[in-house]
């Protein structure tokens, strides 16, 4: 049976959801923090978010697990809680998703470096997911999306971790710098490598997220819809930040982010929402330009 997002995707664009990271820095997460605890300690507040993104016209909200792998969780002394804090997370967005919505389970890059670079091996890496992405099924996402990944050997990593608890569809979205010479990740790999090796590994939909603002994922969303014939997610950032005095700011109008939106559309996504800097005004705006018949 096909997954009800991949249906809903065949019928129209599918609206994900925007920030969470800036969100709740904005509602007082002390920098440096991992914001995954704000799930035990704010549960309410995280709630509240993703509800202001279902109500903005979101048809799937990401859990608020992106820094969650026990990898990354170890930096904080939380590895031990790794299934608690992914479970929990899970069901906060689950008790706020509309019966007819969708809840993601997010799952970010650890941070560290695979081996020869560091010391992180594919297979710690991949043992390190598939325990994230056990807890989360577990809470109740429909889905896994594995996003802003910018080393392919990470994000194959994930997809097998995440694969080999059973049926469950992945999404697998890498982040891009655009340079002279065409769209990489910040380990060399392009686009149509990445693509090929995503769908080897079983990724259900490719995406991409973050790094790149709206205008610049118009080009992106061409290149990788001629590498793959899966749905397509891509989550743009509120145009390119401004640093001012130190502080770094995103100041896209929503309404030309989702202007972009149309384009992203046309070049080919079936699925689209935002990254940095965006919120529910962005997604609302997106709602908008995308399905105007909706409102
Ligand atoms: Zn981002």
């Amino acid at each position: 049976m096909k997954h009800a997002l991949l249906e809903l995707a065949e019928r129209r664009t599918v609206i994900f959801d925007g920030a969470m990271g800036t969100m709740l820095m904005a509602a007082g997460l002390p920098a440096g923090e991992n914001p995954v605890i704000w799930n035990l300690e704010k549960g309410d507040l995280v709630g509240d978010i993703h509800r202001q993104y279902y109500e903005a016209g979101s048809d799937a909200v990401h859990t608020n697990t992106f820094l969650g792998n026990p990898l990354k969780l170890h930096q904080s002394g939380l590895s031990e809680k790794t299934a608690f804090l992914n479970e929990q997370a899970a069901k906060i967005a689950r008790k706020v998703c509309p019966e007819d919505k969708f809840v993601a389970g997010d799952i970010g890059p650890t941070g560290l470096f695979m081996k020869p670079l560091g010391e992180l091996s594919p297979e710690e890496a991949e043992e390190s997911y598939s325990r994230q992405a056990e807890a989360l099924i577990k809470g109740g996402v429909d889905f896994i999306s594995i996003e802003t990944m910018f080393s392919l050997e990470e994000a194959l990593s994930a997809v097998r971790g995440a694969k080999k608890l059973g049926n469950i569809l992945v999404i697998a979205a890498m982040t891009y710098n655009r340079t002279k010479k065409g769209f990489f990740t910040m380990m060399g790999e392009g686009i149509a490598q990445c693509v090929s090796a995503l769908e080897e590994a079983g990724a259900d939909v490719i995406g991409s997220n973050c790094t790149l603002g709206s205008a610049d994922m118009i080009d992106l969303t061409k290149e990788i819809r001629t590498a793959t014939q899966k749905p397509v997610l891509i989550q743009p950032n509120a145009g390119k930040p401004v640093t001012r005095k130190g502080i770094t700011s995103y100041e896209q109008p929503p309404a030309e982010f989702a202007e972009h939106g149309r384009a992203i559309r046309e070049a080919g996504a079936q699925m689209i929402g935002g990254c940095c800097g965006t919120n529910a005004d962005f997604i609302r705006e997106l709602v908008k330009a995308l399905h105007p018949s909706s409102l």
